[in-house]
């Protein structure tokens, strides 16, 4: 069982060697040709942009069939100066992989690198990207073919050129095989399969299937498969694939316990084999022919063709054979008696299978490596995703709580304007009001009301200061006559002038107000009897002086007027009143347009007069 596993891995780096020639579509030989003398150096010539175009292009062409036209015509494009930055990453890629095919694979890695970080077209990086996973698999480093495999696949949708799509198909493919993840492979195998394809490539894929079917023991040597994928190869004269296919049927020969069939399948093949000039293949044919010629206990050709297995391997270049070999030699050994040589091809093969194993090891490490870095990045990813929502739904509370502010703020401002508007209109009515209130409509001087309230404030707190009051009252004469002969509009007129020529002589203390009609009164607080005559008479003058005419009526307007103080009528409004209106009276009846002190009646109101205090006129 062991020794079955052992021949599937080895047939497994086989065929990875032959796609790998397939893809670049160059023999062994034509490797070595890469290493022909550089000749053309000496003659330089100088191309056009568009013939350094034509001869990448035709050197990426030859590079299947013609390595030292391709090394000619990429050396002849190298020695140019003028190139554009995409040619320049074009020569990259070629030389890349000239490079490689010379086993310069540290070169080839790092310029393949740069192609990949730099600004070349998206199909450059795709190429550099899948030639380097070539470079990875002869190195042995699983995990970075593994890392630029990853970018591989998730490329593969963006690329329209179908030849190049089937390229990156094919190197998946192959690197799964390599390391052992065959459903992986096959599921890529299908993917292919839906493509139309050339003769070759057709070939390359149903190899790369049996592979990956015939090491997850899918496989029969009568499958009919095997037939069909021979007859395609066969008609590609792609020996080196039928080649495989033929070791591969050899082999289940084997496992089924059928040594001449193997025998009858290889042995016409030999020279068709060697004229590959591929070592592995050649090595792996007399290999499988040697373990057939062990099971049908020819042990003489089976040392025969294990030591021819063993002088072309012999540098080791494929571990799995090498184990192989060494198990058949040491088993041939032990049957001829040959103790010592036996024990030394067992210790040969116990360490290289040591080699191998670990080898093995290091692929499936990478691969589970590979796997939990993938299933890491997809965590991180969710992670910054979940981060994300968090993240924006943060930044909808916000804009909520902003638009929320904002929205504050608007109602506020407007409750507040509504407010302003609304205050200032009840300011504004309240003053109509009040003003409607306390003033008449027609002088806007103090209505009767006011007046009353405003007099009574006055004689209390000139009754607690002990000064002075004084009242006059004065009524225009002959109103009615100005109404009837003039009209009420100059009669109105009449009363605005009479106020504004009476406050205009005023202090700024006294309280004037219209009483009713053509009837006014003026208080005149910390004023005796003397000014307020004074007060009076100024009033009278001023009266009489009103110009009539601006109304557009000519007439005279005259007044008369009464006094009194607070020593005659008391601190009582109502008496105040009265006797200065009796003294208004009187100046009626004696001739009007003239000032009448109110004089009291009885000896002791009299007195009072003389009980005088200080007054502050
Ligand atoms: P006397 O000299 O005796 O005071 O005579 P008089 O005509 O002024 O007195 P009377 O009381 O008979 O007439 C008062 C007139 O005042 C009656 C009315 O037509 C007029 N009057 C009262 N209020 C107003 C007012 O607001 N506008 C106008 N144009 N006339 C008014
Ligand atoms: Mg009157
Ligand atoms: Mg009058």
């Amino acid at each position: 069982m062991k020794k079955h596993s052992t021949i599937l891995t080895y047939f497994n780096k086989l065929s990875f060697i032959v796609l790998f020639f397939i893809l670049y579509n160059i023999t062994f030989i034509s490797a070595k040709a890469f290493e022909i003398n550089q000749q053309h150096s000496a003659n330089k010539i100088t191309l056009t942009k568009e013939e350094i175009s034509t001869q990448l292009t035709l050197a990426d062409k030859y590079k299947r069939s013609n390595p030292t036209k391709f090394k000619q015509l990429i050396f002849e494009v190298a020695q140019q100066t003028k190139l554009t930055t995409e040619q320049q990453h074009y020569l990259n890629l070629l030389h890349s992989y000239h490079l490689t095919f010379v086993g310069e694979y540290d070169s080839a890695e790092s310029k393949l690198k740069r192609i990949l970080s730099s600004d070349a077209s998206s199909l450059i990086r795709f190429r550099a990207n899948y030639a380097l996973i070539y470079i990875y698999m002869p190195k042995k480093n699983w995990l970075n073919g593994l890392k630029y495999l990853e970018k591989n696949i998730n490329l593969l949708p963006t690329i329209d050129s179908n030849e190049y799509y089937q390229n990156g198909l094919l190197t998946t493919i192959i690197f799964y095989n390599k390391i052992r993840q065959y459903k992986l492979a096959i599921s890529y195998i299908n993917k292919l399969a839906n493509q139309t394809l050339t003769d070759k490539n057709s070939c390359a894929l149903k190899q790369l299937s049996l592979e990956a079917k015939f090491n997850l023991n899918e496989l029969t040597p009568a499958d009919d498969l095997i037939k069909d994928a021979i007859e395609t190869c066969e008609h590609a004269k792609f020996d080196i694939a039928t080649n495989i296919i033929l070791i591969l049927k050899a082999k289940l020969y084997l496992s089924d316990k059928a040594p001449d069939k193997a025998l009858d399948l290889l042995l016409p093949y030999i020279e068709n084999a060697n004229n590959t000039h591929y070592p592995m293949l050649i090595a792996e044919m007399n290999n499988v022919l040697a373990k057939a010629y062990w099971q049908v206990s020819d042990i003489d050709n089976a040392q025969l063709y294990a030591t021819e297995a063993l002088t072309i391997n012999k540098n080791m270049s494929n571990l799995l054979q090498g184990v192989d070999t060494y198990f058949l030699l040491y088993q041939i050994a032990k049957k001829q008696q040959n103790l010592a040589l036996s024990l030394s091809y067992f210790e040969k093969y116990a360490e290289i299978e040591k080699a191998h194993l670990e080898g093995e090891k290091a692929k499936h490490l990478a691969f589970q490596l590979a796997e939990h870095q993938s299933f890491e990045q997809k965590s991180q990813i969710n992670l910054l995703n979940e981060k994300n929502a968090l993240l924006i739904s943060e930044q909808a509370l916000a804009k909520a709580k902003v638009a929320n502010v904002q929205l504050f703020i608007a109602i506020l401002t407007v409750t507040i304007a509504l407010l302003v508007l609304w205050g200032g209109r009840l300011w504004k009515s309240h003053k109509r009001i009040k003003a409607l209130a306390e003033y008449d409509a027609l002088t806007g001087i103090y209505n009767r009301r006011h007046f009353t309230h405003v007099a009574n404030s006055a004689l209390k707190y000139c009754q607690s200061a002990q000064q002075d009051l004084s009242v006059i009252i004065f009524d225009l004469d002959h109103f009615k006559k100005v109404n009837d002969s003039f009209g009420h509009a100059c009669g109105d007129w009449a009363l605005k002038a009479t106020t504004s020529a009476c406050e205009s002589i005023g202090r700024k203390n006294d309280i004037f107000a219209r009483l009713g009609g053509e009837e006014f009164c003026i208080v005149l607080p910390s004023c005796n009897i003397d000014t307020a005559m004074l007060r009076a008479e100024d009033c009278r003058v001023a009266i009489e002086a009103i110009i009539t005419e601006a109304s557009g009526c000519d007439f005279t307007i005259t007044a008369s007027f009464g006094v009194t103080d607070v020593k005659r009528s008391s601190f009582d409004l109502e008496k105040l009143l009265a006797d200065a209106d009796f003294a208004a009276y009187a100046s009626k009846h004696t001739g009007r347009n003239q000032v009448t002190v109110f004089q009291p009646k009885t000896p002791e109101e009299t007195k009072l007069l003389n009980n005088s205090w200080s007054i502050v006129s």
